[in-house]
């Protein structure tokens, strides 16, 4: 749960905290984990992996949970092996050590029913810290008459040992070697200066930034524990939200042709298309049509489920462009994705004799020459980038903007700029858009297309794979097609290519004998493509065997029934786009998700593969994304500066998330110490 900040009660003691007179200076927290006792190279290399290289990162570094109080004990009622907390003054104190890699700390501890020998291990520099009359609160276990510190507090007792912090840890750092490096840059907490703009802190009784990082990792209470990360995950929402603020102020000053009202070219499309629009897509085209006839350039971001109908939308923006004299653009970021893309907007295109053409890097001299001269050009974005005059163009669709970082969207933003249409084939939660699009507009396709039926998933292991192959026989044998989906990730499209071919080959002989099998990947020249699709939509094909090439693009009505083989492989997004292969029409359709036995899986794989029994809804499907694999991750590796948080939770922090969106809009012409902050998560320039 989120809850707005208030300041900490007990924190606010003055008897309890002196507070710091001076702020630590920058370097202290930039300065290198190495620094640290027992942070040699091999310790720092392990620690950077889970990014924690400074120590700044080690003070962000957030618990992943805390441990429930424990019951407290007088020392003479100690218990073997009770996990219980003691609290007492500390008397002789040791330091052994019997083996090279081994350093044991040993502290006569005692209070006033008697007295116990605390342990602990390779944290020698704790010595220093127990001198003796030292007040302790220790929690941990009696282990052959020594009690075993799992965690302390000194000095004036705090929380530690009741609310132990547990940090996300590796294999290669465990939590409590984490506990120990936190421990030790923790004195430098308090001092940490507060960034956010003076105003702010008190109107909202924000407690301070030092005060949040302390209670981050020693909280008197839960509550304590949530506070301090919702207001550094304020912090945090409020410095990408004033740098999104700053972006779309320069892009107010940019210009782009506006387009009158629609007309017959238009028409003309309403008419090709062999169905209605659904309220979402009509929705959809009346907020892009008043960006269009805007002199401002649109930055508009279309989700909607897979299946949901957008890409009649894209082909619609780009005969707008068509249609008012210029040029309309689609980006893909890979030429695959161009490449299935080319095959869908060419066929429209063909019908309303609208010239389109393919511009990627294997295309043939004559077909760039024709994409040169298109009205429609298809590409993956460097391409068109490069290849075409963006003065002519009046529409930019980019598919999968997640893939785009932001650097390639400022590059687009040079000079005079189309109006940009950004899609994304994987919906992310509306949190999420707001968030990381905070500077585009949003339209959503939120239904599916009258008459769709859920897609049916079942998962079965692969001892069971007959059973699945059976099934999908019975379909084709009801005049149904199917697809295979064999999980070929090869980093060379040739290898992947042959081993889809070779594993056509075996399911023609075995599985799927009798059966006229096609097999579709990346290898394949678009022309071929074309011929294999429209072989497989004319029921020529039964069954289309494929990798992911057929991910986005491919779109047979009849085919109601899909396997994915080795399920477990695939990724929850790409699981789900390839499910969307199937459902595309009136008829019930069915997705057979083949994995290894369940006790090979590892636990996210049996959590993705359950999600996608359990729904078909992909907003749904984002978040359980999101929560298995985290923001940085869903969005891809070049993005993720801007997803990255420590504090914040995206899902969960929507209050906090819009707070922030307030604030920053009321921010305006703000400069201070936020900048350095803006200026690394968006570039030095943002
Ligand atoms: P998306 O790109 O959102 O996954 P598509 O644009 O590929 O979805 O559309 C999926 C399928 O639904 C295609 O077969 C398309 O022709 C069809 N479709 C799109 N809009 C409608 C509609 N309004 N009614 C019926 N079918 C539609
Ligand atoms: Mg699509």
């Amino acid at each position: 749960m989120t809850r707005l900040p208030t300041g900490f009660a007990v924190l606010d003691q003055p008897a309890a905290w002196e507070r710091p007179r001076v702020s630590c200076r920058p370097e202290v927290l930039n300065r290198p984990l190495e620094a640290l006792r027992g942070v040699g190279p091999s310790a720092s290399r392990r620690l950077a992996k889970l990014g924690l290289r400074t120590v700044d990162d080690l003070l962000g570094h957030t618990p992943r949970r805390y441990e429930s109080a424990a019951p407290e004990r007088r020392i003479a009622d100690l218990l073997a092996d009770e996990e219980v907390a003691i609290a007492g003054v500390v008397g002789d104190v040791t330091v052994r050590r019997p083996r090279r890699r081994l350093a044991v700390v040993r502290a006569h501890v005692g209070d006033d029913s008697g007295e116990v020998t605390a342990i602990w291990f390779n944290q020698e520099w704790l010595a220093t810290r127990l001198a003796p009359g030292t007040a302790v609160r220790l929690r941990g276990r009696l282990q052959r008459g020594e009690f075993h510190v799992r965690a302390y507090d000194f000095g004036d007792a705090l929380a530690t040992a009741d609310y132990a912090p547990v940090y996300p840890a590796g294999e290669e750092v465990t939590p409590q070697r984490l506990r120990a490096l936190v421990d030790q840059v923790l004195p430098l907490a308090r001092t940490v200066p507060d960034p956010l703009p003076a105003e702010l802190g008190p109107r909202l009784q924000l407690p301070l930034k030092g005060d949040a990082l302390y209670a981050l990792h020693r909280p008197r209470s839960l509550e304590d524990a949530e506070t301090a990360r919702s207001r550094l995950a304020l912090e945090e929402l409020l410095v990408l939200q004033v740098g999104l603020v700053r972006r779309r102020k320069e892009l107010e000053g940019e210009v782009a042709p506006a387009l009158l009202p629609a007309d017959e070219l238009i028409r003309a499309y309403r008419d090709v298309l062999p169905f209605r629009l659904t309220k979402g897509q009509e929705q959809a085209i009346r907020e892009l049509d008043a960006d269009l006839e805007q002199p401002v350039p649109m930055e508009r971001l279309l989700q909607g489920d897979v299946g949901s109908g957008k890409t009649v939308i894209a082909i619609y923006a780009l005969l707008r462009a068509v249609e008012g004299g210029f040029r309309g653009a689609l980006m893909a970021p890979t030429e695959t994705l161009a490449e299935q893309h080319f095959l869908t907007v060419e066929s429209f295109c063909t019908q309303l004799g609208v010239t389109c053409g393919l511009l990627t890097s294997s295309v043939s001299k004559r077909d760039r020459e024709h994409a040169a001269e298109a009205r429609v050009v298809v590409g993956t974005h460097a391409l068109i980038q490069t290849g075409v005059d963006l003065s002519e163009l009046a529409v930019a669709v980019i598919d999968e903007q997640h893939r785009f970082g932001v650097e390639q969207r400022k590059a687009l933003a040079a000079g005079r700029r189309p109006h940009t249409l950004h899609m994304t084939a994987t919906p992310i939660p509306r949190t999420l858009a707001l968030t990381v699009y905070g500077d585009l507009s949003v339209s959503e396709i939120a239904e599916l297309p009258a008459g769709r039926r859920p897609i049916v998933t079942s998962w079965v292991t692969a001892d069971r794979s007959s059973e699945a192959y059976r099934r999908l026989r019975r379909h084709l044998e009801a005049g149904r097609q199917a697809y295979v989906v064999c999980p070929l990730v090869s980093e060379s499209v040739t290898i992947e290519a042959r081993a889809a071919e070779q594993e056509a080959e075996r399911l023609s002989s075995a599985e799927l004998r009798g059966l006229r099998v096609g097999c579709m990947h990346g290898k394949l020249r678009p022309a071929e493509r074309r011929e294999l699709m429209a072989h497989f939509k004319d029921g020529q094909v039964d069954v289309l065997v494929a990798t992911t090439v057929i991910e986005v693009g491919v779109d047979v009505p009849n085919a109601t029934i899909m396997i994915v083989q080795e399920a477990d492989r695939f990724g929850l997004a790409q699981l789900h786009q390839l499910r969307g292969r199937v459902g595309r029409g009136a008829e019930q359709s069915y997705c057979l998700l083949i994995s290894q036995p369940k006790e090979e899986l590892t636990e996210t794989a049996t959590a993705r593969l359950e999600a996608l029994v359990a729904t078909t809804d992909g907003f749904e499907l984002a978040e359980v994304d999101l929560e298995l694999r985290g923001a940085g991750e869903l969005l891809g590796t070049r993005q993720s500066g801007l997803t990255d948080f420590r504090f914040a939770r995206l899902v969960a922090d929507r209050p906090l998330l819009e707070l922030a969106r307030r604030e920053a809009a009321a921010l305006d012409g703000y400069e201070g110490p936020l900048d350095d902050e803006i200026a690394r998560v968006f570039g030095a320039d943002p």
